[in-house]
C-alpha cells in the first residue's frame, strides 16, 4: 500500500498529544460495524480514518462486529464486511464480536446493580418516554427506581432466565432524571428479546443496549481512541459514566467526527436494505449502490476510494460532498491504468463503397494520445464498420461536425470518410450509411491536404464482438429527503440504461473486473454478475469529462 502521511486533523492532533504526554505508549483504534447490512462509502471514510491513523503511529486497528441486536444481524453481512475491508486494502489486528463479551457485560451490569447504580424497571416503552421529560423539563423518576439491590439482583436474574416477555422489564442505569442531558436520565442498558442471535443462538434472551455495550467493548479490547460519528457527541457523558462505574481498567476516549454524506445518494444501511428488499436494485452489489460491493462491481478501485476518503478530510461539522468528487478520483486512477479501446454502444452500419470487398487492413492505433508509453494496438479495418447512431444525422443542426450527407469526418486512427448516401427501413429509420474513403488521409501518414472538424470512433463489423453496455445515472433524484420516508418516491426511473453494441475484437477475452477506457464514452468495467461465456457486459464506471475541479 501507499506510504501515506495523512494531512493534519483534530483527531490526529489528539493522538499526537496523547503519545507525547505518555498517556498511551501505543494507540489502538477499531472499526465497529453492526452486521445488519453491507458497508457503504460512508463506512469507507471511517475505515480509512481508523486504519490509517493507527498505521501512521504504528498502532493497531481491530475489526469488531457490534452484534448486540439479534433481530437485524446476519452472517452474510459479517462475511461481506470482512471481504470489503480487505478489498479496501486494510488488514485488521484482531477480529472480534461484541457478542463474545455478553458474559462480561452481564457481570458488569451485576456490578452496577450491586453498587446501587442500576435497577429493573417495569414501565413500558411509552411510559419510559413520558417520564423522560424534554430539553426544557426534567424527567420524572420511575416508581421502580427505589427497588432494593436484592430485589434488582433477583429480577435481573429472572429476566436472564427468560421468565418475562419482551418489553415487560428493562434494566436501567440509575443516573439523574434531572440531568440537562437526556441521555443521562436513567438510560436503558438491558432489554429482553426472545430472538435467536447469529453468533450466540438462544443462549441469551437479554441483550445490552448500544450505549452500555460499546464502551465496554472498547475497554475490553484496550481501544485508546474510539472514533464515532457526530450524533454520539451527546452520548459521550454516558460513555464515560459506563467506563467509570463499570470499573473498566482501560479508559478509552470517544471522539466524534462528521459523517459522510454525498449528493444524490442514500447513505444508511436501513434505506439501502429497503432498496434491495423492494427490488429497486438487483442486490447490495448493484452498480448503482453506494455500497463498497456496488462500487467494486461498478468498477471503482480501492485506490480511488481511499484517495477520495483522504481528500474529504475529517471535520467536526456535517456537510454533503458532491458526488462528482468521487468520480474525479476514479478518473484520476484509471487514466493511468485503463487500456484504451473503441466500442460502439448504439450501432449503425457504414459501408465504405470504394474500399475493396475482401481487404482487411491492420491499423496501428495509439493507446493514449497523451502517453506514448501506453503503446499501440492493431485494429482491423475493412469495408463494413459500425459507428455510433448519433454520429450520423440526415438533417444536422448548425455546428454538427459529424457525418451527414456530403460531410467528411475522420474515423479515429484510420481515414477520412465522406457520407455519400444512406438507406432507410420501412419505418424511416436510417439503417445503413454509405461513404467513400480517401486512401491519402491515413492516420499517421502526415497528410495535410485538408482538414475535417470531427473525429468519430468505429469498430470493424466483421471482427467486432457483440457486447452489452450498462450506463448509469444517480439512483436518487435531487437531495435526499430529510425525513427519509419518501426517498423511495425519489428513485430516478432512468438510473439504468442497457445497450447492445460492439467492441473491438481484440478485447474479446476480457475478464471480470477488467477496466477499459472506451474512446469518447468513458471508463468501463467488465460486470461480474451478467458476464458469461457467451456475452461480455460492461458497466460504465464514469464518463470521460467533468467540469469538477478539486480544490488543493
Ligand atoms: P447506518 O446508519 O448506515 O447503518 P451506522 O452508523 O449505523 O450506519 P455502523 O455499522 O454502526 O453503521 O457503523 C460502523 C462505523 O462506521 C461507525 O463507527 C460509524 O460511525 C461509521 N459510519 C457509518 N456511516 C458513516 C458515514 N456516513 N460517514 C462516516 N462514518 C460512518
Ligand atoms: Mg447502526
Amino acid at each position: 500500500m501507499e506510504n501515506i502521511t495523512t494531512s493534519s486533523n483534530f483527531i490526529k492532533n489528539i493522538v499526537i498529544e496523547d503519545l507525547k504526554s505518555g498517556k498511551h505508549q501505543e494507540i489502538v483504534t477499531r472499526f465497529p460495524p453492526e452486521p445488519n447490512g453491507y458497508l457503504h462509502i460512508g463506512h469507507a471514510k471511517s475505515i480509512v480514518l481508523n486504519f490509517e491513523l493507527a498505521d501512521e503511529f504504528k498502532g493497531k486497528t481491530n475489526l469488531r462486529f457490534d452484534d448486540t441486536n439479534p433481530i437485524k444481524e446476519d452472517t452474510e453481512y459479517v462475511e461481506s464486511i470482512e471481504e470489503d475491508v480487505r478489498w479496501l486494502g486494510f488488514q485488521w489486528e484482531g477480529l472480534y464480536f461484541a457478542s463474545n463479551y455478553f458474559e462480561e457485560m452481564y457481570n458488569r451490569a451485576l456490578l452496577l446493580i450491586k453498587k446501587g447504580k442500576a435497577y429493573v424497571c417495569d414501565l413500558n416503552a411509552d411510559e419510559i418516554k413520558e417520564h423522560r421529560g424534554t430539553l426544557t423539563e426534567p424527567g420524572k423518576e420511575s416508581p421502580y427506581r427505589k427497588r432494593t439491590i436484592e430485589e434488582n439482583l433477583e429480577l435481573f436474574e429472572r429476566m436472564k432466565k427468560g421468565e418475562f416477555k419482551d418489553g415487560e422489564k428493562v434494566l436501567r442505569a440509575k443516573i439523574d432524571m434531572a440531568s440537562p442531558n437526556i441521555n443521562m436520565r436513567d438510560p436503558i442498558i438491558y432489554r429482553i428479546a426472545h430472538a435467536s442471535h447469529h453468533n450466540t443462538g438462544d443462549k441469551w434472551c437479554i441483550y445490552p443496549m448500544y450505549d452500555f455495550a460499546h464502551p465496554i467493548e472498547d475497554a475490553i479490547e484496550g481501544v485508546t481512541h474510539s472514533i464515532c460519528t457526530l450524533e454520539f457527541e451527546d452520548h459521550r457523558p454516558l460513555y464515560d459514566w459506563v467506563i467509570n462505574e463499570c470499573e473498566m481498567e482501560s479508559k478509552p476516549r470517544q471522539i466524534e467526527f462528521a459523517r459522510l454524506n454525498i449528493t444524490n445518494t442514500v447513505m444508511s444501511k436501513r434505506k439501502l436494505k429497503l432498496l434491495v428488499d423492494e427490488n429497486v436494485v438487483d442486490g447490495w452489489d448493484d452498480p448503482r449502490m453506494p455500497t463498497i460491493a456496488g462500487l467494486r462491481r461498478r468498477g471503482y478501485t480501492p485506490e480511488a476510494i481511499r484517495n477520495f476518503c483522504r481528500a474529504i478530510g475529517v471535520a467536526k461539522s456535517n456537510s454533503t460532498v458532491d458526488g462528482q468528487m468521487l468520480e474525479h478520483f476514479i478518473r484520476e486512477d484509471l487514466n493511468l491504468k485503463a487500456p484504451r479501446t473503441m466500442g460502439v454502444l448504439r450501432p449503425i452500419k457504414i459501408i465504405i463503397t470504394n474500399y475493396p470487398e475482401d481487404k482487411v487492413e491492420m491499423l496501428e492505433i495509439e493507446n493514449s494520445p497523451d502517453d506514448p508509453s501506453m503503446g499501440k494496438r492493431l485494429v482491423p479495418f475493412s469495408r463494413e464498420l459500425y459507428i455510433e447512431e448519433e454520429d450520423f444525422m440526415e438533417n444536422p443542426p448548425k455546428k454538427y461536425f459529424r457525418l451527414f450527407p456530403g460531410n467528411e469526418v475522420r474515423l479515429k486512427g484510420a481515414y477520412f470518410v465522406k457520407c455519400e448516401n444512406f438507406i432507410k427501413d420501412k419505418e424511416g429509420r436510417v439503417v445503413e450509411v454509405h461513404c467513400t474513403y480517401d486512401p491519402e488521409t491515413k492516420s499517421g501518414s502526415g497528410f495535410t491536404g485538408r482538414k475535417v472538424k470531427g473525429t468519430i470512433h468505429w469498430v470493424d463489423a466483421k471482427s467486432a464482438v457483440p457486447a452489452e453496455f450498462r450506463l448509469y445515472e444517480p439512483l436518487i433524484l435531487d437531495e435526499e429527503n430529510e425525513e427519509g420516508k419518501t426517498f423511495l418516491n425519489q428513485i430516478n426511473p432512468n438510473s439504468l440504461e442497457v445497450l447492445q453494441g460492439f467492441i473491438e475484437g481484440n478485447i474479446k477475452d476480457a475478464k471480470i473486473q477488467d477496466k477499459f477506457q472506451f474512446f469518447r464514452h468513458g471508463y468501463f468495467n467488465v460486470d461480474s454478475k451478467y458476464t458469461s461465456e457467451q456475452r461480455l457486459v460492461f458497466n460504465r464506471i464514469v464518463s470521460l469529462k467533468s467540469s469538477f475541479k478539486i480544490e488543493k
